[in-house]
This record gives structure tokens, C-alpha cells and sequence, in this order.
């Protein structure tokens, strides 16, 4: 037996011996999702279990350091990981932000101090942490961003607002980006960490056509930061904002993935055209998957192209645009239907509806397009 093989039965018999029943379920909605920090209320004592038995072998991030509360794993161990968690259908123990992107952020930009802080935070699900980048002058055009912070000798002071903030207003932390020079665009920005509890910040949620309100408009007034809550150099936090939107883009791209199955499978409407056109749909879905395990393998050993997320990321979300379209015309009327338990309060339209931000959030279509035409095509004029 190979060192692999025996790493392979010694996780398939701790996720038997772990893994709760209910939590090898498919999720039937986004409320399954488990997102942890201060004010989180487990759904279930299964949901805290599974949490709990997967971060204390540092398994929620199976392949950072041990020492900042990580599993230690090689990448062949971590995909194994993933493989046996897959055979048995389980789910997701935490959804972090933290882990998607200020993580892999704080690994690369942070200093020591910062990592032993923040990261076992993150990895245990204690704290969780929102995204305030996007200002309502600035989305696409993020370096145009406008909230500054002023040194204040002793510390920082914010003022300013964010908009399309991602659970602004159940997250603990906020990752933002500032503006502490005027004198240039991109070289003007700033990279702050600060609690959501401190003074002068504020959260009004956003209503969505899907009916929730999963993001918000933030707003800082005269909110104070300690110093050491920057991450890198003072005015070089683009680096660290694009290093980070990389990851982001990664982790929307795995939207293209879906729960996994063929749409195939699950749906044989009478049409034959429609038929058509889900059976061209599951095969562009098999080759993005096997686009996909072939990019996050590049992508974790720093050898695929800087600009490849945006790529994947417009892949991944077109598809999964595409693959709530067929759902809803295979579904007919029936599909609309919005409250009843049947549609488990009008799932498959919800996310038909939510999916449609996929193809924005995290930068644009347009955007990625641009990106891939002008740094992997090098198309002239782009
Ligand atoms: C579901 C969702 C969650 C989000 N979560 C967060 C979050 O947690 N934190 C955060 O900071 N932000 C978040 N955002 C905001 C997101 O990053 C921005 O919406 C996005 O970057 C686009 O910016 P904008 O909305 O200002 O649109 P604009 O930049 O105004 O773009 C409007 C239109 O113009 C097009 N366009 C703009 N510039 C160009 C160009 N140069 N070439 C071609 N076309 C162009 C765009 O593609 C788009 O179609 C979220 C958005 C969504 C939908």
C-alpha cells in the first residue's frame, strides 16, 4: 500500500466515523449552508458536529499550514480528501469568505502576527468576514473607489461607503479596500481589516428580485482602524485586492460545477429539442469539470496564468446560467411557482433568479472577456 492509499482508507473510515447522516443530504436550499462566525445559530446539532469534527483536523482548509489552523495536506492528499467526501455525498462543513479569499490573501500578503490571528479564526469558523471592495462609483472601474482613510497617527480613520456588500450585515470582519493617497489610482489603495462592531459602521440590506436580501449598502462614518490592521504596504493594497479577486473568481467559477450530476438524468422532458439541448449541455458540463480539476491543480501550484480565474470564471458562470435556464423551460409554468412545499418555497425559481448575478459579482462577463482577450489571447486593440 502506498503511502496515498493508506492516507485514502484512513479518511474514507474518518468521514464514515464523522460525517452525520443528515449532512451527506444534498442541500435543499441556501439556509442549508453552514457560514459560522459570532452570531451564527447551527441549524442542527448535525450541521455543528460536522463542523466541529472537520476543523479540529483542520479539514475546512485541508491544505493551509497546520500551524494557522490548517490540515498540513499535499495536494494529492487534499484532492483525495475531496474525492472521499464526494463519494459520500457531504456537504461543505463551513462557507467562508474567509477561506475563498482573505485566507489564501492573508497567506501571501500578511505578516506573521496577522496570520496566527486571523487565519485559526477563520479555519474554525468563528469569525466571518464580508467583502467591501465595490462602491457605487466603483465596480468595474474598482481603482475609481473613493473611501478614504486617513492616518491619524495612532490609527486610522475611515469614512466613506460600500455597496453590494455580501452579508454585510450578519458578517463579524470586513476586508476593505481605502483610499490613503489621491496622487495616484491604483497606488492610492490600502488594504483594511476591522470588526463590523466598530463604531461608525452601519448596513442597510438590499431586497433582491429573488426575494432575499443577501447583500447590503455599508457605510463607515468616522470609524477608527488600529495601524496594524493593514495588510501589506500602505498604498500597494491593489496588489493585494487583485492577488485576492483571483481567488474570489476560483471559487465563482466552481459554480459552473453545479451539485455534480447530469441534468440528463434528472430531467426527461417530452420536447425533443429541449432533450437536444440538455444532453449539449451535460457534455460541455463534463469537459468544464475536467477544465476545471485541471486549472485548480495549475492554479494551487502557481503554475497556471495569472489571468486564467477570469477565464474560469466566465466558463463556470455562463454554464451555470445556462443549466438554471434548462431547469426552468424543462420545469414549464410549474417551474414559477414560488411558495408552496412541494417547490421547497420556490427553490428552483430562486436560484434561476439568483443566478443571473453570477455573470456580475466578482467582476463582470464583459469584464473577464476583456481580461482573457487582452493577457492570454493578446488579441491587438484589447
Ligand atoms: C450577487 C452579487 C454579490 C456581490 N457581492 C459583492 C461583495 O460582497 N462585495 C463587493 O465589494 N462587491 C460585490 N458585488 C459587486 C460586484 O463586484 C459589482 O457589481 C461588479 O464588479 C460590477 O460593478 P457595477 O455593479 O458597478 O457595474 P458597472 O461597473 O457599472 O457595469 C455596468 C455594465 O457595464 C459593463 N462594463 C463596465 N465597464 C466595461 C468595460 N470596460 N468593457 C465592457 N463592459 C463594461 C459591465 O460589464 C456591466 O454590464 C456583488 C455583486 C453581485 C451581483
Amino acid at each position: 500500500m502506498t503511502d496515498l492509499d493508506s492516507f485514502r482508507s484512513d479518511t474514507r473510515a474518518g468521514l464514515e466515523a464523522n460525517c452525520p447522516p443528515e449532512m451527506r443530504q444534498p442541500m435543499r436550499s441556501e439556509d442549508d449552508a453552514c457560514w459560522g462566525g459570532r452570531n451564527w445559530t447551527f441549524q442542527s446539532d448535525a450541521q455543528r458536529q460536522w463542523l466541529e469534527a472537520m476543523a479540529e483536523r483542520g479539514w475546512t482548509v485541508p491544505d493551509w499550514p497546520r500551524d494557522y489552523g490548517g490540515g498540513g495536506l499535499s495536494a494529492d492528499e487534499t484532492r483525495i480528501l475531496k474525492q472521499e467526501m464526494a463519494r459520500i455525498g457531504a456537504r461543505q462543513p463551513l462557507y467562508s469568505f474567509g477561506i475563498s479569499m482573505l485566507g489564501p490573501a492573508l497567506l501571501k500578503f500578511g505578516t506573521e502576527e496577522q496570520k496566527r490571528r486571523f487565519l485559526p479564526e477563520i479555519a474554525r469558523g468563528e469569525i466571518r468576514w464580508c467583502q467591501g471592495y465595490s462602491e457605487p462609483g466603483a465596480g468595474s472601474d474598482l481603482a475609481g473607489l473613493q473611501t478614504r482613510a486617513e492616518d491619524r497617527g495612532d490609527h486610522w480613520l475611515v469614512n466613506g461607503q460600500k455597496v453590494w456588500t455580501s452579508y454585510a450585515d450578519k458578517a463579524d470582519w470586513i476586508f476593505c479596500l481605502v483610499r490613503t493617497s489621491s496622487q495616484s489610482k491604483q497606488g492610492g489603495i490600502s488594504f483594511l481589516l476591522f470588526d463590523m462592531a466598530t463604531p461608525g459602521v452601519s448596513t442597510k440590506p438590499i431586497l433582491l428580485i429573488s426575494g432575499y436580501s443577501p447583500f447590503c449598502e455599508t457605510f463607515f462614518d468616522d470609524v477608527a482602524v488600529p495601524k496594524d490592521q493593514i495588510v501589506g504596504e500602505v498604498n500597494k493594497g491593489w496588489d493585494v485586492a487583485k492577488y485576492l479577486l483571483g481567488h474570489e473568481r476560483e471559487m465563482i467559477a466552481g459554480m459552473g460545477l453545479g451539485s455534480g450530476g447530469s441534468l440528463g438524468a434528472a430531467m426527461r422532458p417530452g420536447d425533443p429539442l429541449l432533450r437536444a439541448e440538455i444532453a449539449a449541455f451535460d457534455v460541455d458540463a463534463l469537459a468544464f469539470g475536467a477544465m476545471s480539476e485541471r486549472f485548480i491543480a495549475m492554479w494551487k501550484a502557481g503554475e497556471a496564468h495569472p489571468a486564467s480565474p477570469s477565464m474560469m470564471k466566465y466558463a463556470g458562470t455562463e454554464l451555470n446560467k445556462r443549466r438554471n435556464e434548462l431547469v426552468m423551460a424543462a420545469g414549464g409554468s410549474d417551474a414559477l411557482e414560488w411558495e408552496s412545499e412541494r417547490t421547497r418555497g420556490g427553490q428552483p425559481a430562486r436560484d434561476w433568479l439568483r443566478s443571473k448575478g453570477n455573470s456580475i459579482e466578482g467582476g463582470t462577463s464583459e469584464i473577464q472577456l476583456n481580461i482573457a482577450a487582452k493577457h492570454i489571447l493578446r488579441l491587438p486593440g484589447a
